[in-house]
């Protein structure tokens, strides 16, 4: 079998790929190992939305008090957030394959390795192997949990966020080591549901990446809820032998034993780049990454990756944008290349979190004279009338061109306000436009103009 373009993966790198190869012409295929979506569908993106919706559910009703109304006997059925959780995602993989139909996609199911000479050999469930060969092969494997040689993974007491979405029982107490997005997602989830969770980061803050307000906000949101917080802390090892965990955590003032019901490691991402082919084909991969050039093409003409496996941020509208990209320069036409600087990254615990450009401290790091302003969703009518006035909008502007240099967010429903930062830097915006584009009463998007007037001394509700 002969295509143009053979995607070897089908999370939201690969199937968007696929749909606009198929939309430019190419005659395609995908190869999948397990259920189309990958792991956003599937296992990340998607599913975790679900059960953090959820949470906030309960959490609205546990404190229905708070808006004058009165609920009875409310409880909650961990199994039934589960399974309405898988419901979702599995409701998502059948798009999916909707969607390859409709694009006229040949969906070929099994484990694709790839071969010299533009083939790859797909196994199927019973062992069978068929070659297929294309002008245009893309590998788009995605990741996994990453497991650290001190923190083996056991799927019982020791988890990665596979177990962690599909846990059939709710723990009681729960340690998560690392607070990125996964980590704090899931901390957040199941404190919501009344276990009783501490978070242990190796970094000074939690939600490292962010700028340090964020993080901190954070910890402050999270201390209130109830969740404890470690910080400049690393789990050593875990003791699995007794009926529960033990871990030993070393943080600045020493040891510390930590019992729990269950460990979840939420510490990266490790890709899947083995046994697929790449060492036979030639393909150079570097600290665990395939090496691409801008349009995605790696060392060897004819093989190209996206997504999870190759550098940069691993994000799903990373993956899909890098896709998209790729075959668009195949086809022909004049395509952008990426600009890295310019991707937004979005936390969906309580309070979210968004984020996109340089924080106030890269930006300094880098040069740049800044103009900073701030707007706490305190001040904002939006945000008290529907209870929940933690957070803030802090942007950051360049003082001598007025460049967008970067916009941070935390609190409620930021990560549907982001992309008016990353449209406005896209198009090169100056903060006095962004003032001079009004912005609708009530709505929490109205912190973006109030934080972008704070930085030029002009705000208005402070
Ligand atoms: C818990 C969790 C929550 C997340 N939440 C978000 C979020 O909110 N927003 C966001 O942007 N990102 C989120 N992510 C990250 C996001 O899921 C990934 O960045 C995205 O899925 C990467 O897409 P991809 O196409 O590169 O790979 P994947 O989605 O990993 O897909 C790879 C696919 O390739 C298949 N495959 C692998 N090897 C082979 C082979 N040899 N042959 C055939 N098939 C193969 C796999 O089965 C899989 O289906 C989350 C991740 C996790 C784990």
């Amino acid at each position: 079998m002969k295509y143009d373009v053979l995607v070897i993966g089908s999370g939201p790198g690969g199937y968007v790929t696929a749909i606009r190869a198929s939309q430019l012409g190419f005659k395609t295929a995908v190869v999948e190992k397990e259920n189309l979506g990958g792991i956003c569908l599937n296992w990340g993106c998607i599913p975790t939305k679900a059960l953090l919706k959820s949470a906030q559910v309960y959490d609205y009703l546990k404190h229905v008090d708070e808006y004058g109304l009165k609920a009875e006997a409310i409880d909650k059925d961990f199994d039934a957030v589960i399974k309405r959780s898988r419901g979702v995602a599995e409701g998502m993989s059948k798009g999916v394959q909707f969607l390859m139909k409709k694009n006229k996609i040949d969906v070929i199911d099994g484990f694709g390795k790839l071969k010299t000479g533009k083939k790859v050999d797909v196994t199927d469930s019973d062992g069978k192997v068929t070659e297929y060969s294309a002008n245009h092969i893309i590998i788009a494997t995605g990741a996994r949990s990453r497991v650290l040689p001190n923190l083996p993974q056991d799927g019982k007491k020791v988890i990665g966020y596979r177990e962690a979405m599909t846990l059939p029982t709710q723990p009681k107490s729960m340690i998560v080591v690392g607070s990125g997005a996964i980590g704090v997602e899931f901390a957040h989830f199941y404190n919501s549901m009344g276990t009783d969770v501490t978070v242990v980061e190796f970094m000074p803050n939690i939600v490292p990446v962010e700028d340090k307000d964020v993080s901190k906000q954070m910890e402050r949101s999270f201390k209130k809820a109830g969740i404890k917080v470690m910080t400049s802390s690393s789990v050593e090892s875990v003791d699995t032998s007794g009926d529960g965990v033990k871990a030993t955590v070393k943080t600045k003032k020493g040891e510390q034993i930590l019992e729990a019901d269950i460990v979840l490691s939420a510490v990266g991402i490790k890709t899947n780049i083995e046994n697929i082919g790449l060492e036979d084909v030639g393909i150079i991969t570097d600290r665990d990454k395939i090496l691409v050039n801008d349009y995605y093409q790696t060392n060897i003409p004819g093989y190209y990756a996206i997504g999870d496996v190759t550098p940069g941020p691993a994000l799903a509208h990373v993956a899909s944008a890098e896709g998209i990209t790729c075959v668009e320069k195949l086809a022909g036409l004049h395509t952008e290349t990426i600009d890295y600087g310019n991707i937004p990254g979005c936390t969906y615990a309580t309070p979210e979190i968004a984020s996109v450009g340089l924080t106030e401290d890269k930006a300094k790091e880098q040069g740049y004279d800044i103009k900073v302003g701030k707007f706490p969703f305190s001040a904002s009518g939006k945000a008290k009338a529907a209870g929940t006035p933690d957070g803030f909008v802090k942007v950051i502007f360049d003082a001598k061109y007025g460049e967008w240099l970067g916009c941070h967010m935390i609190g409620a429903g930021v990560t549907d306000m982001i992309a008016e930062a990353v449209l406005g830097r896209k198009l090169e915006t100056t903060g006095h436009e962004v003032l001079k584009a009004i912005h609708p009463h009530p709505t929490m998007s109205e912190a973006v103009m109030e934080a972008v007037a704070d930085a030029y001394d002009e705000v208005i509700h402070l």
